[in-house]
């Protein structure tokens, strides 16, 4: 391990271990105790951690393929096998589930697996014929697909572990230098598949480092010309102040969201409330409400509405809350005190203004109780906020019109949830809803890592998931062949 009790996690400064001068504290959102200390690089680390970046992009981009997709497999195999004590660690930082954490980790194993099989068929390019036009006979151009340049990849606290491998993994797969930057609150499981990365081997020296760089210092980071592509996910404010701040710099920001699950006239069998409800009450708390896709918004036909309300609220009476290291725990508490006290007072706020407060509404320390609110009016901070915590909004409407629109009214656009059984009301969601995916038959909280993922409007630009990450951070470039 990288630590022991009292010595600091080193983090990994160009592949290698390091220890900072200084330190800080990760603590557990559970009982506030002591997980571990986090070395911090200093201004002279990280500038050498940069500086190896710059230097290696050339030879990392010139790696084989074998021996990139050899490394991601090792990454893959290694989460697998140290799975359970990885899923503890992220439950330690973040306060989650463990049985979310499993998930989480099961998650980066995808994620590195499939960073390995793209990597083997990526960038073959492809030819295109140019005789088309009379200027073009005798000519060929090919195509193929190269870095950008090294990447700045900055990592939100939610998936400590399954955001990170959504950076750091296509960045090996193209052979592209990454500085990765995790969370203050959440930086352990991201070191330790620091450690993984170091025993892949086959890398060279430069190609990654983990900086757990202080946000204080993170807009030299950003600043920095080495650094040509930033690869964000976060929240909208500090995703858009650095896009702001570096306009020509290419910038992915992975955003917020305000998700909703559409439940329209035709879902209304026992089975299919039985189905929604559980999935709605499921992914509005799996992660205490902290996901950029659990459900905030139930936006439901006013024919189906009663009857699902009662099936969402008892089952969300019925989620265990507490020690999230226990398996039996649905709900943990949130990251931190001031998170939940946050909760809290846009509920507050909610029920003042005229929301009926079906369940919850109550704050243990950094734990918030599942909560139901009807009747949200619209002038609440919660209407148009991410709630980013165990709250769900229920909402009836009169038609998929109104539905649709209810959906759109909103600055935020990643994903939406349609429970429709109807095949025109289904390609009529994906033609009209304002968002970066549609999802038939479930909640909105629905992802596979291979999938195109991200947002429009304030959700951000930019797709993640394996394949589109590595186009992300590589460019076109054609080659011309003349005389043939
Ligand atoms: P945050 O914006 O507070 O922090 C994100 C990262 O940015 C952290 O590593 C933080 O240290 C860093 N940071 C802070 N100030 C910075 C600065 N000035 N310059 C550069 N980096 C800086 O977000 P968070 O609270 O960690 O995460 C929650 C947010 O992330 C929510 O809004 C959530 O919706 C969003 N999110 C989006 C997605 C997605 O894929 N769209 C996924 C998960 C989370």
């Amino acid at each position: 391990m990288t630590t022991t009790a009292a010595a600091p996690y080193t983090f990994w400064l160009a592949g290698r271990p390091a220890a900072g001068a200084e330190s800080f504290e990760v603590t557990n959102p559970w009982d506030g105790s002591l997980v571990a200390r986090v070395g911090v690089p200093s201004r002279a680390q990280v500038e050498e951690a940069v500086a190896a970046a710059a230097a290696v992009q050339r030879e990392f981009a010139a790696t084989p393929a074998h021996v990139r997709a050899s490394a991601l497999d090792h990454v893959a195999k290694r989460l697998a096998e140290r799975a359970e004590e990885i899923a503890r660690l992220i439950t330690a930082e973040n306060g989650k589930p463990v049985k979310w954490s499993r998930a989480e980790v099961g998650r980066a194993v995808s994620v590195f697996r499939w960073a390995a099989e793209e990597a083997r068929r990526f960038n073959g390019g492809q030819a295109q014929r140019l005789d088309t036009d009379p200027g073009g006979v005798g000519r060929l151009a090919l195509t193929r697909r190269f870095g950008r340049g090294p990447v700045l990849g900055i990592a939100p606290f939610n998936f400590p572990l399954n955001l990170v491998a959504h950076k750091v993994a296509p960045a090996i797969a193209v052979g592209a230098p990454i500085i990765l930057k995790p969370a203050p609150a959440t930086p352990l499981s991201a070191l330790v598949l620091g450690e993984i990365l170091a025993e892949a081997g086959g890398l060279p020296a430069g190609a990654w480092s983990v900086l757990p760089v202080p946000n204080d210092e993170m807009p030299a980071l950003v600043q920095d010309p080495r650094l040509p592509v930033i690869s964000f996910t976060g929240s909208d404010t500090v995703g858009h102040a650095i896009r702001d701040s570096v306009p020509r710099k290419h910038v992915t920001l992975e955003l917020g969201g305000n998700a909703a699950a559409v439940v329209l006239a035709d879902w209304s069998s026992e089975r299919d409330l039985e189905w929604a409800s559980t999935r709605i009450a499921t992914f509005a708390n799996y992660q205490g409400g902290q996901s950029c896709i659990s459900v905030q918004r139930v936006i439901a036909d006013a024919s189906v509405y009663d009857a699902l309300v009662e099936k969402v609220v008892a089952k969300v009476r019925a989620q265990v809350t507490g020690d999230p290291a226990d398996d039996a725990t649905d709900v943990g508490p949130l990251v931190n005190e001031a998170a939940a006290e946050r909760v809290a007072h846009w509920v507050d706020d909610a029920v003042a203004k005229g929301a009926k407060l079906l369940t919850g509404g109550e704050r243990d320390g950094a734990g918030y109780a599942p909560t139901v609110l009807a009747d949200l009016p619209d002038d609440a901070i919660l209407a148009r906020a991410e709630a980013f915590g165990p709250v769900l909004s229920l909402h009836r409407v009169n038609g998929a019109d109104e539905a649709f629109a209810a959906v759109n009214d909103s600055r935020y656009g990643l994903q939406t949830g349609v429970f429709t059984h109807d095949i025109q009301l289904a390609f009529r969601a994906h033609r009209e809803l304002e968002v970066g995916g549609v999802i038939i038959g479930d909640a909105p909280s629905y992802r596979a890592d291979q999938m195109p993922y991200g947002g429009v409007k304030d959700s951000g630009t930019g797709r993640e998931g394996v394949k589109y990450a590595m186009e992300d951070y590589t460019y076109e470039r054609v080659l011309v062949l003349t005389g043939l």
